[in-house]
């Protein structure tokens, strides 16, 4: 199905920047808080306004949380009807606010549920929407958003404009952008918003919600990451990688290719298809240095590479490079560390 296209908008009528917030189970989502970051960035370049928009219930008090990190005001529309998540309550109760307030710029996570409302909230706006963006500029020659995102399997990055539309919106990948800073004052207000939401909106009614039984891994606030990659040779190489991060203080991360040999589970990949991450200390363990491995990690401040093959590709990203046999350096390094 086409999305109507506004045709006849005037560019002019539409101000601000806005961050669509992501809450569960009433507590907002450190996404928002990238796209915060981000987001002060590009209202600074248009001498613009940076709002929140957030949909919840009995919210309001970590909703008053959001002014600590310099934004000019949370609009926390508020309903017993957006207690829980639903596709239905959510697109509509933002998309009448958009609507009504007009911003020229929409950031949303690109999580599961940003994916999920980001492309139905711009067909309702009528406007387009820049899938999983990695990085975001404004080009200030018109004060237009380029938006880029990579394209062709990772193969080239992608700058797209939203010429004619407002808002110009984009899902923002996790991970990526620098989180805003936290400030001991307060800026602006929140305004409680009450939407004109009905039961019969929603066509959804949650039932129950089961919590995977899965430990869970969190590679995106992980100040230390250990990746292992196919070098690792057997799923049980990453025993090794599993005590390097022990003795370190990291979290497991893998490349691609262990997750498709079924040695570690999918949650623990980085890069574009996976998790991105941006570390004090990535160490990769015979990983070669794929584009699509580069883009989800390439952010890192430290990086360490531990290869067999002096002409790997990684070398050419990492700070520190060791050529050498995992299954020998690895063993050496944890030995080291124990001994000081
Ligand atoms: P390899 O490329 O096979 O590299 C293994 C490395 O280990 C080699 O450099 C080798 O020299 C080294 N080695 C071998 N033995 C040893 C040893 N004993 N000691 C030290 N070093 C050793 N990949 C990702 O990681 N993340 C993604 O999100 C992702 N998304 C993708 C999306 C698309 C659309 C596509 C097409 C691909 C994607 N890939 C992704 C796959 C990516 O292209 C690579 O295939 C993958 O990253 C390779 O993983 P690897 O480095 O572990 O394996």
């Amino acid at each position: 199905m086409r999305a109507k296209v506004n045709q006849n908008i005037c560019l002019n009528d539409y101000k601000n920047v806005w961050i669509i917030a992501e809450q569960r189970n009433g507590k907002i989502e450190p996404v928002t808080i990238e796209l915060i970051g981000e987001g002060r960035k590009l209202a600074d370049i248009l001498s613009r306004e940076l709002i929140v928009a957030v949909c919840g219930y009995e919210m309001k008090e970590e909703t008053e949380k959001l002014l600590h990190y310099g934004v000019d005001k949370v609009c926390y529309v508020e309903s017993p009807l957006l207690k829980d998540f639903s596709t239905d309550g959510y697109v509509k109760a933002f998309a009448d606010l958009i609507n009504e307030r007009k911003p020229e710029i929409v950031l949303v996570g690109a999580t599961s549920l940003g994916r999920d409302i980001g492309p139905r909230l711009a067909a309702r706006l009528g406007t387009g929407l820049t899938a999983d963006c990695t990085k975001l500029e404004i080009d200030e020659t018109d004060n237009k958003l380029l938006m880029t995102r990579p394209a062709f399997g990772g193969n080239l990055m992608a700058t797209i404009v939203c010429p004619k539309n407002r808002p110009q919106m984009s899902t923002v990948r996790p991970g990526v952008m620098e989180k805003a800073h936290f400030h001991e004052e307060k800026t602006g207000e929140v305004e409680v918003i009450v939407p004109a939401l009905t039961k019969e909106d929603i066509r959804t009614n949650l039932e129950q919600v089961i919590v995977a039984d899965q430990k869970k891994v969190n590679l995106v606030d992980a100040k230390i990451v250990v990746s292992g990659g196919r070098g690792l040779k057997t799923a049980e190489g990453f025993a090794l990688v599993q005590e390097l991060a022990d003795t370190i203080g990291g979290v497991v991360g893998s490349s691609r290719a262990c997750v498709e040999a079924g040695w570690i589970d999918a949650s623990h990949q980085v890069g574009q298809t996976g998790t991105t991450v941006r570390p004090d200390l990535y160490i990769a363990c015979g990983i070669s240095g794929a584009i699509q491995h580069l883009a989800g990690m390439s952010e890192s401040k430290y990086i360490v590479a531990i290869n067999k093959d002096p002409k790997a590709p990684i070398f050419e990203v990492c700070d520190y490079g060791i050529v050498g046999d995992l299954h020998k350096v690895i063993p050496a390094m944890i030995e080291q560390i124990k001994e000081n």
